[in-house]
């Protein structure tokens, strides 16, 4: 069984030579490199023996940046410089990190420009790119002071959820740290490579994935050793940090505490997650501080309060996980098995949770924080030619459906959403009026029917193409989604082969939220869209009708009588008043009222026509 590809071009490795290939989990929180040697999968400590990186970085003073524990510590006394849950902000605007509620209190020293993100730090000021690029950095360094030699390439992993954005600001940091990307990869994707192999499993799973900072859920069927994601939902805002931050919330109220200063904050904050993380094991923990005006801090909390103030953020993972099982057409009887990923999934409550829902005990017997990382290290140990034979099929799934504007603001669906990835649709559109020269080639994400209800993506144009009549010409636009889930859309005329090719890549990227609230509003407007584009495509008609009519007046009008003409033109204007405001109906009786009125003349120039083709011919010619 062959991976997707098993290995990028160039990259099949010469009998007895092994490539140095790691996967890495670039989390919210902690982030992890991993290999595979002798066969086995194993993540890579630093030089203190820790496999887990915080994600966090710290600018200071003196030029050096801290990647790591370092800079985690630091953050308390430096907040400012310190940037962590970075992946929060990769891919998006600072308008998308304002609208959020997880993101917009953050202790950062933002630019003023809406539409992209700078943090401001005694470095200069740095994208989630940078930030990004330097924690990369540090897992690469790692990898290659254990390994003992240059990586030939990296597969890195992305939440199921990243949009476009996202995944190619993911792309562009691992460049920045000198890092040949052979594949982005899901993260639940890679936790299923991690288990499929160890276990040689078939049937439908689970991916239960509740990090730091992102949760998502994937359905994933296993069959005969192939594998294949039928289903991704989440939420890109909920995880761990908001367990933390409920803690926080009543740690405050607890002591009567408002107005903190960022210090005391950050402070605070990590008594709050090192309480969570405490409470797992123990049945209390007691969060003790001294603030900067020297008040002290002395609450003790049980694991009864902490997941009673934290239940509905279990709670509201249950959501997506029903989504996605309706997406992929699966019950819970279906469910052979759960599969936990992320650090928080080790609270209790969250374990309880997931069992009562699916009625059986999740699998976890890997370790939850490093599955991903050891799943993407597999992947890349393939990518880079090291292993032949036996590998899984893997396939991903798009999160939204990608398609295209055509006449009168309706979409055309190419690629509906949970379409296996890599995909590649095309489909055959035409030109709309005579002689028409150019083509605009609007792109849409999103499940409703009209335009301005989706999500635009991108817009080029066609030149080029040859005067033709109104639907003769054939354009056909390619739709190509890779393994990375990065899309590239092509237009070709099929006559004279002219071609137009973007790659979309947009400016700023759609969290879960947006996307959960599209689904949402493409099922609760599923009526109304149904009838708005009966009434689109009814006005797309008249106006062709229409047109047709008044060219033909401007050649013939002379076979008609005034009260002919009369009864045409009042015809056109009752049309044209429908078109403006008329609703379905009054505007198919307009049409067919116009069409009825143009019979007899349509009769008569038919029989100008052929008498035209016939005159001075001979009998024996025609
Ligand atoms: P990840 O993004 O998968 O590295 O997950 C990190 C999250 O897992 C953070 O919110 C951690 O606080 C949380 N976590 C790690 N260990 C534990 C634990 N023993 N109990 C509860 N949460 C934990």
């Amino acid at each position: 069984m062959a991976l997707l590809q098993i290995a990028e071009p160039g990259l099949s490795a010469a009998p007895h030579q092994h490539r140095l290939a790691v996967g890495i989990d670039l989390g919210t929180t902690n982030s992890l490199v991993a290999t595979v040697r002798s066969g086995h999968a194993a993540c890579l400590p630093d030089k203190q023996g820790r496999m887990t990186l915080p994600s966090v970085v710290r600018y200071g003073s003196d030029g050096e940046i801290d990647v790591g524990q370092d800079a985690l510590k630091a953050q308390k006394i430096d907040p400012a410089n310190t940037i962590s849950s970075v992946k929060r902000l990769i891919g998006r605007t600072l308008a998308d990190i304002k609208a959020n509620e997880e993101t917009r209190y953050l202790p950062y020293r933002f630019g003023e420009d809406e539409r992209i993100i700078q943090l401001h730090t005694r470095a200069g000021v740095k994208t989630p790119i940078d930030v990004s690029a330097d924690i990369l950095h540090a897992l690469k360094n790692r990898a290659e002071a254990s390994l003992g030699g240059e990586l030939t390439g990296a597969v890195i992993t992305v939440p199921a959820y990243f949009d476009d954005a996202q995944r190619q600001a993911t792309k562009d940091a691992a460049r920045l740290a000198g890092l040949n990307v052979l594949r982005l990869l899901n993260e639940p994707t890679a936790a299923a490579i991690a288990y499929g192999l160890d276990n040689r499993a078939e049937g439908t799973f689970v991916v239960y994935d509740l990090g730091g900072g992102t949760f998502d859920v994937s359905i994933l069927s296993l069959s005969q050793g192939l594998f294949e994601v039928k289903a991704t939902n989440g939420n890109s805002a909920l995880g761990g940090d908001d367990f933390d931050q409920r803690l926080f919330c009543w740690l405050l109220e607890q002591n009567k505490l408002s107005q903190l200063n960022e210090q005391d904050s950050a402070l605070l904050l990590s008594l709050a997650r090192a309480a969570k993380e405490a409470l797992t094991h123990d049945n209390s923990a007691t969060i003790q501080a001294t603030l900067s005006d020297h008040r002290h801090i002395n609450t003790r909390i049980t694991r009864a309060t902490f997941q009673q103030l934290t239940q509905h953020l279990v709670a509201k993972t249950l959501a997506p996980v029903k989504q996605a099982m309706r997406d992929a057409g699966v019950a819970k009887t279906d469910i052979t098995g759960v599969i936990m990923v992320g650090g928080a999934t080790r609270m209790p409550h969250v374990q309880q949770a997931v069992a009562t829902f699916f009625g059986q005990t999740p699998l976890n017997n890997l370790n939850p924080d490093e599955v991903v990382a050891l799943g993407a290290a597999i992947q890349a140990n393939v990518l880079a030619g090291n292993k032949n034979d036996d590998e899984w099929l893997l396939l991903d799934v798009t999160p939204l459906s990608l398609g295209l504007e055509t006449y009168g603001g309706l979409v055309e669906k190419v690629i509906p959403r949970n379409t296996t990835i890599p995909t590649a649709r095309a489909q055959d559109f035409t030109t709309f009026k005579d002689g028409q020269s150019a083509m605009m080639i609007h792109v849409v994400q999103g499940e409703r029917e009209l335009v301005s209800d989706c999500r635009s993506l991108a817009r080029f144009t066609l030149r080029g193409i040859p005067p033709m009549m109104a639907g003769a010409a054939r354009i056909r636009v390619t739709f190509q989604v890779d393994a990375d889930g990065l899309l590239s859309v092509s237009a070709c005329e099929q006559t004279t082969g002219v071609q137009a090719h973007i790659e979309v890549k947009p400016s700023y990227g759609l969290d879960d939220a947006a996307i959960t609230q599209m689904l949402k509003d493409s099922f609760s407007n599923a009526e109304t869209d149904v009838q708005a584009r009966a009434r689109a495509e009814a006005v797309v008609e008249a106006q062709s009708i229409m047109g047709a009519v008044q060219s033909a007046l401007a050649l013939d009008a002379d076979l008609l009588d005034a009260s002919e003409q009369q009864s045409i033109q009042a015809a056109l204007i009752q049309t044209q008043s429908q078109v403006n405001e008329g609703d379905v109906q009054s505007l198919r009786d307009a049409i067919q009222a116009l069409s009825h009125a143009t019979d007899h003349f349509a009769a008569m120039r038919m029989n100008r026509n052929i008498q035209r083709a016939l005159q001075g011919k001979k009998v024996n010619e025609i």
